[in-house]
């Protein structure tokens, strides 16, 4: 880490590798077709998988919000931060997940640096997919016990380390659909282990939320998983297809009590804005409803998967609107990714070390606000790419 004097010459290393990051100035609202840094784009670069971000009912639903309680909240949830509109959220959200109880946080990553470090310590120990999110990377961390990472979806390696371990608590950490691939954990297996284990299965579906089940409950629907069990830890983000913002955790009763004595990134932040709540829990009734917008998606996924037959790339096995198309090496991710910023289409190249070595690939997030014309223009453009038009 750098010394005060190193600053400058350690960000002009991290230039000289090409890992300079720039941000994108958005302006205008989030959607399928965006204005960034001063271009109209075709935008296959956000989490807004239902097309919510900017729905106008949510825009309506907020402004009243704000108009009747104002736009903080204020103080912690432990003091005066607690609205009756945070409240009603919560019991909301654990109705709809089918889980006795829930507890709303800031944001995705406090929920996971929260939960993790409330449950497990020093003699305890984490067990976490290879391919996590960074967040319950820095949450086993933060919590000081034992940090297993196991093979990406390797249950046998996975089981072996939970035998091996003499830890007092063990946790099992999974995403529930993987970020970068977009492959689904098997959830009942995960927790077949774990209660063999006397294990805490905690699952993100930051994700899934919104996208799997019917009625876009998430994991738990798509696992049909029908008996709530102690020993499970689900957690949701809020700003990824519900389009508005923050987390929630959902689990017992007992464990969601003890989140809000232990939960430190819990207790220790303000509550988000109240207007907020009332977002979301408009935005639960859309995606509850939301079939069409579901259906929607599978057939765009479909027509991406069909479309980039014959291609010298390839989509990995996903049917979540996470498309990762496999480019392999670093340089000629980024030589896609420019070719196709240059006919006005943004698909975001990622590079290890967020992805392993020789898998540079671009990420393709498709949305229901996409039409199937904006597919096509992304296929057209990719198939001139590879013909070096
Ligand atoms: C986005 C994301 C988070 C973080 O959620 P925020 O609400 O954005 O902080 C956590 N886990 C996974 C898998 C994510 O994709």
């Amino acid at each position: 880490m750098p010394a005060p004097a190193e600053l400058g010459a350690r960000l002009a290393e991290i230039e000289a590798q090409g890992r300079k990051r720039q941000r994108r100035v958005l302006e205008g609202g989030q959607g399928a077709h965006v204005r960034v840094d001063g271009c109209e784009l075709l935008s296959f670069a956000s989490n807004d998988y239902l097309g919510l971000a900017n729905n106008a009912e949510l825009v309506a639903e907020t402004q009243i919000a704000a108009g009747r309680y104002g736009v903080g909240a204020g103080a912690s949830h432990l003091l005066t931060g607690h609205h009756a509109l945070h409240h009603r959220l919560e019991e909301e959200l654990a109705a709809f997940v089918g889980l006795p109880a829930a507890l709303l946080f800031s944001t995705g990553y406090m929920a996971n640096l929260g939960v993790v470090s409330a449950l497990v310590g020093r003699h305890d120990a984490v067990f976490a997919d290879r391919l996590n999110h960074a967040s319950l990377v820095d949450a086993a961390l933060l919590s000081r016990a034992q940090h297993y990472r196991y093979p990406h979806l390797d249950l046998t390696a996975l089981d072996r380390l939970l035998t091996a371990s003499a830890a007092r608590v063990k946790l099992i950490a999974t995403d529930a659909v993987f970020s970068m691939d977009g492959d689904v954990a098997p959830l009942g297996e995960l927790l077949e282990l774990a209660q063999r284990h006397n294990a805490w299965l905690y699952v993100d579906d930051a994700h899934g939320f919104g996208v799997l089940g019917r009625e876009g409950r998430g994991i738990l629907e798509h696992a049909a998983l029908s008996t709530p069990c102690p020993s499970l830890i689900y957690m949701a983000t809020l700003g990824k297809a519900a389009g508005v913002f923050g987390a929630f955790v959902a689990g017992s009763a007992a464990l969601i009590d003890w989140l809000i004595h232990k939960a430190r990134p819990y207790v220790y932040t303000t509550a988000t804005p109240p207007l907020l709540a009332a977002a979301i829990s408009r935005s639960l009734k859309l995606i509850r409803a939301g079939e069409r917008r579901r259906a929607r998606l599978t057939a765009l996924i479909a027509r991406l998967k069909a479309g980039t037959a014959g291609l010298p790339w390839r989509l990995l096995p996903s049917d979540t609107p996470i498309q990762p198309l496999i480019v392999g090496e670093n340089v000629e991710a980024m030589r896609l990714s420019a070719a196709l910023l240059a006919r006005g289409i943004l698909v975001p190249a990622i590079r290890p070390p967020t992805v392993p070595l020789g898998t540079a690939r671009l990420r393709i997030s498709l949305s229901a606000a996409h039409s199937e014309a904006d597919i096509d223009r992304l296929l057209i453009a990719l198939h001139e790419i590879a013909r070096g038009d």
